[in-house]
This record gives C-alpha cells, structure tokens and sequence, in this order.
C-alpha cells in the first residue's frame, strides 16, 4: 500500500470506521475477521495477528453471553481435534474386531464340516478293515471247500465283498480330499486372522501412545471447559451442547459480510444469507439467535457489533 493511500486509509478508519473496508473488499470475503485490524486504524501483517488482536479486545465489543459462547466453543473445537486424532484409529481397530469376529464363525463352521468328514471317512476306512478281514477268512473257508458248489458260494461272497469294499475305499478316499480341502481354507482363514491381529495390535499401540501424548492437554482443556461452562445459565449450556453435538463442536457460526458495501449477510456456517432485522437483532441485543437454514448459533465479527 502506498503512504498516501495508507493515510487516507487511517483517516478513514478512524473517522468513518465503514468506509476503511473500500480499499480492499477481498478480504470482506476471504477473511472477514481481518477486517478488525484494519478498522481500528491499525496495520497488523498476517491474519493470526489480527485475530489475537481481536481477542484482547472483544470483552469490550462483545455481549458477555455469546463471548462465553465463544470461549466454550474454542475449548470445544480443541478437544475435537484431539478426539479426531483417535477416530481414524479407533474405527481401524473396530473394524479389525467385525473382520476377526467374522473369520471366527467361518473358522467354527470349517473346523466343524471338516471334523465331520473326517468322523465319516474314519467310519468307512473301519468298514474297509471289517471288510478285508472276511475276505481273508472267505479265503481260507475256500482252501477247504469240499464240492464246486461251495467253492463257487464262497468265490461270489469273496467278489462281492472285494468290489463293495473297493466302493467304500473310494467313497473314504473321496472324504478325505474333501477334509484336505477344508483343511486349507482353515490355514488361509488363521494366517488371515492373526496378519488383520498384528495391524490391529500395532493401531492399538499407536492410540495408545496418541492417548498418552495428549492427556495432558485434553485434561486442562477439559478443565477449561468446566469452567467456562460455570459462567453461562443452564439454558444456554444445554442448548450450546445440543448444536455442537450436531455440528462436531461447532455450535456458533459468524454472521459473515458477503457484500462490500451492501448490507448483505450470510451464515458462516453454511453460508445461507441471513436476514437484515435477524444482523440488526444480534447487534443489539446479546442473546442466543440460531442459524434458520443449519441451526449453528450465530455470532458477529467484532468489527460487526455496534459498541453499547
Ligand atoms: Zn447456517
């Protein structure tokens, strides 16, 4: 900016605080807040800075209400970062416990089915002994045959039983490949399981170290919130919860400036236009307004809130 314009614009912002906003409407749209710095006839570089500035300053523009709402919502804001950090992990370790959960079942059911098997091939390879034994016996009954007929009778039981036995083996056979097949899929199913356990077990570690790293911080914070919540009525503390509940922590959204030069408004929140008599409302008076579009309460800039 050159000097002379930097003057005017002083000038400007100290006599007509309004018009200090023409040199540069952008940032009316970028960053509304920045705003302050430049009205209140100083030149701050960054956008941190001026909010710092705001902050120092806002217990003199600001109704006590909505600034403890404020106070609360920044408190809230953080513990929901910190508790963002943790999501991630923990819906990776939830899921972890459905998919092990699951291959269990499938373990249950495949270890059942295959012990089955398994029961009913044991069975036919014991019908198979059985079965050679009497074919041995028939064998020596027909060493000492004493008439064709017999040896005939005796010759047919032999056969029979060598070709029904010969079935029964093939049927125990045919089981036992299927045990095999079971079998497999038991082994692919716990080298699964315990590969999902060692992830889950290493995101375990990592919230827990999280856990660990920001207990300090969720504690004063936590404590912070205690007691900026002992300075608002009961009301407005149960209706500040239900909206942050809504909106992840953020219950207040800033009545933003949307036009340079008209008197244009919309929610900081989801960006619907806000009503003029709704602005002119929460510059007079210091109660909780909602937006009527996302139901965020709604606060102003201080460079909106008109001193009392
Ligand atoms: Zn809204």
């Amino acid at each position: 900016m050159g000097r002379a314009i930097q003057q005017f614009f002083f000038k400007t912002a100290f006599f007509r605080p309004s018009l200090a906003i023409a040199p540069d409407p952008r940032r009316c749209y970028l960053h509304p807040r920045a705003n302050a710095g430049i009205m209140m006839g100083l030149r701050v570089r960054g956008c941190k800075k001026n909010i710092d500035i705001q902050r120092e300053d806002r217990e003199d523009f600001m109704g006590e209400l909505i600034a403890s709402l404020q106070r609360l919502q920044e408190i809230e804001l953080e513990l929901n970062r910190i508790r963002k950090g943790e999501e991630a992990k923990l819906r990776q370790i939830s899921g972890a416990s459905r998919k092990i959960v699951r291959l269990d079942d499938d373990l249950l059911d495949l270890g059942r089915t295959s012990d089955q098997l398994q029961r009913e091939s044991n069975a036919l390879e014991l019908e198979v002994k059985t079965r050679e034994a009497a074919v041995t016996k028939h064998r020596e009954e027909l060493l000492k045959a004493r008439t064709n007929k017999d040896y005939a009778t005796i010759l047919t039981a032999i056969n029979t039983e060598k070709a029904d036995t010969s079935k029964i083996e093939q049927l125990a056979l045919e089981k036992l490949t299927e045990v095999e097949g079971f079998q497999a899929q038991i082994t692919t199913r716990e080298e699964e399981k315990s590969g999902i356990q060692a992830r889950q077990d290493k995101v375990q570690a990592a919230l827990d170290a999280y856990r660990a790293e920001t207990a300090d911080e969720r504690e004063r914070l936590e404590q912070s919130r205690k007691e900026a919540s002992t300075t608002l009525p009961a009301s407005a503390l149960s209706t500040f919860t239900r909206v942050a509940d809504h909106h992840e922590g953020e219950a207040l959204a800033e009545v933003l400036k949307i036009h340079p030069k008209r008197e244009e408004y919309a929610c900081g929140g989801c960006n619907m236009q806000i009503p003029l008599d709704s602005v002119n409302t929460l510059r007079s008076r210091d109660e909780i307004r909602f937006c009527a579009s996302c139901g965020r309460i709604h606060y102003l800039a201080d460079t909106q809130v008109v001193r009392a």
